[in-house]
């Protein structure tokens, strides 16, 4: 059985204030949701900030990007990720579809991150999904494929046993367009068939999560369906009382 994972991802949002605000909420009402793995992941100058403020809970603190090169040195403007791992990090968000859109992000350092994190002891949240006209063009799976296949062949399926893949179609990111159900679970089958067919134990054991417009009140038939191990989670975990739903939901539906 695979226990469910929900992470938040904040973006390029907060304040010293909200943040307070925010994890005061979260700490009361994250008490009683033992059956689900918790990570939010604020922008890079509040995780400190963010560790010290969840330092009695079990909610894991993670990262939104990393450099694609492990050591320090002349890159104005970057973090490593032993930077962190340094500052409390657990996870950290790789090839988001805004990195990979917005700041040309290619496979080949999406998969270069994956592996430096993984040497770092950083759990990679590694992020696939097609866009729209992809969808509609039928080739989510050879392009959800071809994102995947990338870092399989640069770590190697036996890393998978340390990663987690996030399915996020561009689509649906942001734009209360949620993938239905039967939609995400084909693209989350697709995804565990693909690792499977290197190695079928760490399929088996692999995290998939569903990122794209999750909110209180269709979380629990998303994380209902076989393949759905839980959410990466954008706007909705800027509120305490929907993030903690959503983690509520994915405790009761992926008890599975
Ligand atoms: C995201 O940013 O990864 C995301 C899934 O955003 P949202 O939940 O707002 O669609």
């Amino acid at each position: 059985m695979r226990r469910p994972f929900v992470a938040g991802n904040w973006k390029m949002h907060g304040s010293k204030a909200m943040i307070q605000t925010l994890l005061a909420e979260l700490v009361e009402g994250a008490k009683p949701l033992e059956s689900v793995d918790m990570a939010v992941c604020p922008p890079s100058v509040y995780i400190d900030y963010v560790k010290q403020g969840l330092v009695e809970t079990k909610i894991s603190v993670g990262g939104q990007n990393m450099a694609d090169v492990a050591e320090q040195g002349a890159f104005t403007g970057e973090v490593t990720g032993v930077m962190l791992k340094d500052v409390g990090c657990d996870y950290v968000i790789v090839g988001h579809s805004e990195r990979r859109t917005l700041y040309a992000e290619t496979d080949e350092q999406v998969a270069n991150k994956v592996s430096i994190a993984l040497a770092e002891g950083l759990t990679p949240i590694l992020c696939v999904g097609e866009t729209l006209k992809e969808r509609e063009s039928n080739v989510t799976e050879k392009v959800v494929g071809s994102q995947m296949q990338a870092v399989l062949d640069k770590v190697g399926v036996k890393a998978f046993a340390k990663v987690v893949v996030a399915y996020e179609p561009v689509w649906a990111i942001g734009t209360g367009m949620t993938a239905s159900p039967q939609q995400a679970q084909d693209v989350h089958a697709f995804i565990r068939g693909l690792v499977a067919k290197q190695d079928a134990t760490i399929a088996e054991s692999l995290i998939i999560q569903y990122g794209g417009s999750v909110k209180p009140n269709n979380a629990k038939e998303l994380f209902s369906q076989t393949d759905i191990d839980g959410g990466l989670i954008g706007g909705a975990s800027l509120n305490a009382v929907d993030f903690l739903a959503i983690c509520e939901a994915a405790g009761d539906a992926c008890s599975k």
